[in-house]
């Protein structure tokens, strides 16, 4: 991959105060997502131009400060623009998510050419970029083991290992990686390139749902990554400083698909009402209880405001809760949405059927809704 080192310009869309910004956000995916999302559920068609528009506009800039080409409003706007796409097309709002995280990881760096070079073209969806951070996330909590290595060499490390999935990347895009660096307990955390020798990426597998991802297995076989690429190593602190925004944006994912789910079940009401009303978690019940979580997530947002310090215990504890939160209420209103909608939503390819099928997701990725509990439950009081 060719990274030229000027500067990109600024974006004036990305200027856009919160209000205009989330306007232009509304429209794009009104014209330019909406009329795909089945072709994207079904023929796994990777939205590639809507991903970049919505980067023009400023969805991946909120967190990141203004001299590097965001907007430096910090994660509550990224968690909103994440939600917006989530109540559209969730495959969508996990890649807004995909890319913002990648985002957060380049703006809590100390590393110059990633913070002047690369974060620009990233925050503005100039170049577009994933996270493979799943596995590395569960080895910390002690569910599994470390899957990369990282061997220290001239100008940089070379990477050995798999990881099984990483979304939204391709030839070229980025994505960050963590590895073990071999012979001690220390770890890194790298910017990956998709196209950079010594990785190959396979597409071996159907999804249920998210086909429209780009999700590829990595596989790293003596993958040079210079100095240059490094976030941090070692990164236990670094890991710290980006955790409560990483886990915190994903609750974007659950607020927007529950928020569907509840107006497609008032929707159904309509004509149903007189029988629905028997049913449990109810639009309204639904409803209040996703109010408290959007505004505990954006109470929390502003806690962890533009990254590059420690949150207090509580704070990471209540993100923790908050993301788990975020799954169950996606799992409890898809599964309503369903019963609601009745033998309609049985129906192959109809939008409860997405739905159900996204809402699976918010509760498997990782922190996954089993992970996050133990974490809860093992987190010191
Ligand atoms: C559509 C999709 C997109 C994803 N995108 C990302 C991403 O962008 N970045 C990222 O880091 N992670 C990504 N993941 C991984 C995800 O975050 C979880 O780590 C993963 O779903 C497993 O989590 P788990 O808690 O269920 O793990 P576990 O409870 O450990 O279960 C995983 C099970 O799946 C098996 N398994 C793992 N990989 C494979 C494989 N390739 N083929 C067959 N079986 C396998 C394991 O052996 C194990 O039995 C993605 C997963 C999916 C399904």
């Amino acid at each position: 991959m060719q990274i030229s080192d000027t500067r990109p310009k600024q974006s004036p869309r990305i200027l856009l105060t919160d209000a205009a910004l989330m306007q232009s956000l509304k429209e794009a995916i009104a014209q330019k997502l909406v009329p795909d999302v089945v072709k994207i559920d079904q023929q796994g068609i990777y939205p590639q131009d809507f991903l970049r528009e919505i980067g023009e506009i400023g969805a991946y800039g909120q967190g990141v400060s203004v001299e590097y080409g965001g907007t430096g409003r910090g994660v509550l706007s990224a968690i909103k623009a994440i939600e917006m796409v989530s109540e559209a097309c969730l495959s969508t709002g996990f890649m807004a998510w995909c890319h913002n995280a990648c985002s957060w990881y380049l703006q809590n760096t100390d590393n110059p050419f990633l913070r002047e070079q690369i974060l620009p073209k990233v925050a503005t969806g100039q170049l577009l970029a994933g996270t493979g951070l799943s596995n590395p996330m569960k080895h910390f909590a002690g569910i599994e083991k470390i899957k990369i290595t990282a061997t220290p060499c001239d100008g940089g490390y070379i990477l050995n290992g798999t990881l099984p999935w990483v979304s939204n990347i391709g030839d070229q895009h980025l994505f960050g990686v963590s590895a073990q660096i071999e012979g001690t307990d220390d770890y890194l955390m790298a910017i990956a390139q998709g196209g950079m020798q010594g990785l190959e990426l396979r597409q071996d597998v159907h999804f249920i749902a998210l086909e429209g991802t780009n999700t590829f297995r990595c596989l790293f076989r003596n993958a040079f990554i210079s100095h240059d690429w490094i976030l941090a190593a070692p990164c236990d602190r670094y890991v710290e400083y980006i955790k409560p925004g990483f886990i915190l944006m994903q609750v974007g994912m659950g607020l927007g698909l529950t928020q569907n789910c509840i107006d497609l079940m008032r929707r159904v009401d309509k004509t149903k009402q007189h029988v629905n009303q028997y049913l449990d978690d109810r639009p309204d019940e639904m409803e209040m209880e996703l109010e408290a979580l959007r505004l505990k997530s954006y109470r929390l947002a502003e806690a962890i405001g533009h990254g590059r310090e420690l949150v207090s215990k509580e704070v990471l504890r209540e993100v923790i809760q908050a993301r788990a939160t975020a799954s169950e209420l996606s799992l409890r209103a898809s599964q309503s949405l369903m019963l609601h909608a009745g033998a309609i939503a049985y129906v192959h390819g109809s939008v409860y059927d997405r739905r159900l099928r996204e809402s699976y997701f918010v509760a498997m990725v990782t922190p996954a809704l089993k992970h996050l509990r133990k974490v809860l439950a093992t987190m010191p009081k």
